[in-house]
């Protein structure tokens, strides 16, 4: 049987400030005490997995065995089919940027320009045709990590299309270039409560919330 969270403190296990408040939302309701990995000052490790379930558990156990506190750690990224999955685990790879105008727009950035990510994913599909399926999906992996090394994962998806140009102010990411399917806005154009409600992160939660938190 898998190991259940006590209700001693949490560490997100992400750096991402974006993660960290779609996490502590769809957390909230279990009443369970957060804290990051930030505000602890964990460092980042390496995501050197080759997979979404392997950098999830690289970071939850990096993290776990730092502060000595059960963690959940996250990851995620945008896999297009009409380029054979890519970005996939290597989606903020694809962000990473060398230049910036200055050390303002650098930090701001956090050293990524998703919209020059989002510009490759496109100019990629303009390089196969007109008619490219532009069908892609957000997977997500959660992983919970213990101090002692127990852990758990669980998977989520959510399907859609890439759409260009980038639309939407809400979110972050690739989030104003994915239309989630059977809708028209994208998923930077919806609020945040109906993106957590369909979304591939929604999805890994229910898995983890009704074997972590269900009866
Ligand atoms: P990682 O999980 O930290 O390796 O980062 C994966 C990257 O995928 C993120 O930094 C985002 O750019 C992208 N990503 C993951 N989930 C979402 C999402 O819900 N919306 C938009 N982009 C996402």
């Amino acid at each position: 049987m898998t190991r259940r969270l006590s209700r001693e403190k949490l560490v997100i296990a992400t750096h991402n400030s974006g993660k960290l408040k779609e996490i502590s939302a769809l957390l909230a309701p279990y009443g369970v005490d957060c804290v990051s990995a930030a505000e602890l000052g964990l460092p980042e490790p390496a995501e050197t997995g080759i997979t979404f379930i392997e950098n999830a558990l690289i970071k939850a156990r990096a993290a776990a065995k730092a502060a000595n506190l059960p963690a959940l750690a996250d990851d995620s990224g945008l896999s297009v089919t009409a380029l054979g999955g890519r970005p996939g685990v290597y989606t903020a790879d694809w962000a990473e940027r060398q230049w910036f105008e200055n050390e303002a727009a650098k930090k701001n950035a956090g050293g990524r320009d998703w919209y020059m990510a989002m510009g490759k994913v496109e100019g990629m599909l303009c390089g196969i045709g007109a008619h490219v399926d532009r069908s892609c999906w957000f997977s997500c992996v959660l992983a919970i990590a213990w101090p002692d090394g127990d852990s758990a994962t669980y998977e989520g998806r959510a399907d859609g299309t890439f759409s260009w140009p980038p639309r939407g102010e809400k979110g972050f990411g690739y989030d104003p270039v994915f239309v989630p399917s059977g809708r028209d806005l994208t998923f930077a154009e919806i609020d945040p409560e109906e993106k957590h409600a369909i979304s591939h992160r929604a999805d890994a939660f229910a898995k983890l919330v009704a074997e972590q938190f269900g009866s």
